[in-house]
């Protein structure tokens, strides 16, 4: 699916129609330091090894990607609702 650069919707802190920029949500890069991930290495060390099971055979074949709009007057962030698309492009 191919998504416009900008587009005009509302802008709740505007109260009005205003121009927005488009982006693709990408999840931030995991940091080793953080405290779910140390605490993950902990219960990983030694003998024992994995706690949880991983899950191997997702029943999606495709990940929901989100939009990001930024008001062009204000500054507002949102997020457009997560659609299951294979390939989204902006143009
Ligand atoms: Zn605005």
């Amino acid at each position: 699916m191919k998504v416009p650069k900008t587009m005009r919707t509302y802008c709740p802190k505007c109260k009005t129609h205003t121009g927005f920029n488009v982006n693709i949500y990408k999840a931030g890069k995991r940091k080793g330091a953080k405290k779910g991930e140390r605490r993950q290495a902990r219960r990983k060390k030694g003998y024992g090894g994995q706690r949880f099971p991983e899950q191997h055979n997702q029943a999606k074949v495709t990940k929901k990607q989100v939009l990001t709009l930024k008001c062009n007057e204000c500054g507002y962030g949102m997020m457009r609702k997560g659609m299951r698309l294979k390939k989204l492009e902006i143009v």
